[in-house]
């Protein structure tokens, strides 16, 4: 355990030594007190015209008794106790007879398995999609006009959806886990600043090696991964898991963790028609929008914007309106916008940025939340349908895998963009300026419309009329959940775990890895780890 002392508020100057005086200074505790102290956070608040470091500290004393008794003399909310990491570790006695499975090797997947083979399980990983270096291949290839590959694209093959994203790891969860995950992400080559960083983030850069630096791991510890094939059904007896059916073939098992994602429409399809629970679930869709990274952060840091110990600016917008939300959402400071379909014929917008964030733009998506009684079905899969009437809509209004585009002047007035002005689209195809009334609904676009004006009086210069949005972006988070008991387990077919974001647990990297982990606890406190090692 550790005292962890929070809101410690230095100038921009102060070192790492000042902030542990300070912190023993609030703790009123004297330098032989504490046997060690090190930094666990650090951010800068470059609000009301000055860079502040915002900072904590972990204090470690003699023992854990001294600790607890210390927080509790002082007394105050920002001083606390930390328990440290814990590793998941087997603690089952039931015998496996096979191997668990892993279908998808999103984050979610990678971490189960990954947490799998740590100890001892030898998962097997089924993934639709290639390993990234070919997965990388397909992806630059369609971005240069070339055909578009249904099962490695930006959201399927090794990494998941992740992979080509900003890699920001923050998360609304506050999972003791998420510090695993942080810490496995730089046992394997991602930069120790995560560790402590308000707001951490990889990018796609880092987070493929990492991803691929993993899966060896994996497999070095007995796991194995089997890329290009799928999960198109299994096999239930009474009740319970007996096989999965993968591209016909059926593998017995009896623990299948599902970490499919939210794009696995075949997969949602096959699987609810086999009897597998299945409810629809609210989303959000909108487009993205690009400003110059200089503009937002002249909004956001004023006549500080520049400074060179401040990171590109960030931001999170929201209001609510008409019983709707309008939000901002995985904002990619110095990014691009990215072509994130799973299917054919259809245009979906997203978002990455390497590690450098050093790009001419800054993009996030402005979404709508919507729901069931928004979708044109009633039934479990509405807000897939929901989604593909979009997706397609706007690749017929363009005629290709070109994007529609608008500038946020013309889009508030309700006219036709003929041109870009100062902002210039990332988007890798190309896009086709015009508007995107008639691809979006219009509940949606008059949400954005209101939104954006509330937004332009939050930050200056955000509604500016030369920023522009192209879109649509309909994958936020999954249009369905895969409904599972306390246990994990799916309701129907016992054996079978939902996992991640395509069953509704997750959104995000980090929570979808937390869920992985979660997923294979279960396990472990269930079943010991498989004998012999390869
Ligand atoms: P996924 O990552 O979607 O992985 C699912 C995997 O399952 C895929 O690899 C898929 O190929 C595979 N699969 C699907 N069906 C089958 C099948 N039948 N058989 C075998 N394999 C199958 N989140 C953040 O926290 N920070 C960000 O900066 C961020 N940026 C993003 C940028 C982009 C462009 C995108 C698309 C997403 C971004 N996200 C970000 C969201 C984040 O990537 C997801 O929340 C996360 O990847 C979900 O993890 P998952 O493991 O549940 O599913």
């Amino acid at each position: 355990m550790s005292i962890l002392v929070g809101n410690i508020r230095l100038p921009l100057e102060a070192s790492e030594e000042d902030a542990f005086a300070a912190a023993r200074k609030k703790c009123e505790l004297s330098g032989s007190a504490v046997r060690r102290a090190h930094l666990y956070r650090a951010s800068i608040d470059a609000r009301r015209g000055r860079i502040t470091r915002v900072l904590s500290v972990l204090l470690e004393l003699d023992s854990a008794d001294a600790e607890a008794a210390a927080v509790q003399r002082i007394g105050k909310p920002d001083v606390r106790l930390k328990k440290p990491v814990q590793e998941p570790v087997p603690t089952g006695t039931q015998r496996l007879e096979h191997r668990p499975v892993v279908v998808g090797f999103g984050p979610g997947g990678l971490f189960a398995a990954y947490v799998l083979a740590k100890n001892g399980y030898r998962p097997l990983v089924i993934e639709r999609g290639q390993a990234i270096d070919s997965r990388d291949r397909a992806v630059e290839a369609f971005a240069a006009g070339g055909a578009f590959d249904p099962c490695s694209n930006i959201q399927f093959g090794e990494g998941g959806a992740g992979a080509y994203s900003d890699g920001k790891l923050t998360s609304r969860i506050n999972d003791p886990l998420s510090e695993f995950v942080l810490r496995t992400f730089v046992a394997h080559g991602a930069p120790e600043e995560i560790l402590c960083r308000a707001k951490p983030h990889i990018g796609t850069d880092i987070l493929k090696q990492v991803v691929r630096r993993m899966r060896e791991d994996i497999i070095r510890m007995g796991g194995e991964v089997r890329f290009g094939c799928a999960l198109t059904g299994m096999i239930q007896r009474g009740g319970a898991l007996a096989a999965a059916v993968v591209d016909g073939q059926e593998l017995p098992c009896e623990r299948l963790i599902l970490a499919i994602g939210h794009s696995a429409r075949d997969t949602f399809e096959q699987l609810h028609a086999q009897g597998v629970y299945f409810e629809p679930k609210p989303f959000s869709v909108g487009a993205r929008i690009e400003h110059l990274q200089r503009d937002i952060d002249r909004g956001l840091f004023g006549k500080l914007a520049g400074h060179p110990a401040l990171p590109p600016a960030e931001y999170t917008l929201s209001h609510r309106e008409n019983g709707r939300a309008c939000y901002s959402f995985c904002m990619c400071p110095g990014g691009q916008v990215v072509a994130a379909q799973s299917e054919p014929d259809s245009i979906v917008t997203n978002g990455m940025s390497y590690h450098a964030r050093d790009g001419r733009n800054a993009n996030s998506a402005i979404v709508v939340s919507v729901d069931p009684s928004d979708f044109p079905t009633a039934d479990a899969l509405g807000g897939v349908a929901f989604q593909r009437q979009i997706e397609r809509q706007a690749f017929r209004v363009t005629g290709n895998y070109q994007a529609p585009c608008q500038r946020i002047g013309d889009f508030l007035d309700g006219t036709i963009t003929r041109r870009a002005g100062k902002v210039r689209p990332t988007y890798p195809l190309g896009v086709q300026y015009g508007t995107l009334e008639g691809i979006l609904p219009d509940f949606v676009v008059r949400q954005m419309q209101g939104g954006l004006r509330v937004f332009g009086r939050k930050i200056r210069g955000f509604d500016a009329a030369d920023a522009l949005l192209t879109g649509p972006e309909t994958r936020t988070s999954s249009p369905v959940r895969i409904t599972r008991l306390e246990n994990r387990h799916s309701r129907q077919i016992s054996g079978l775990i939902p996992c991640g974001e395509g069953a509704g647990y997750a959104g995000g990297i980090l929570s979808a890895a937390v869920d992985g982990i979660g997923c294979a606890q279960e396990i472990l406190q269930n079943f010991c780890p498989l004998e012999e090692r390869r």
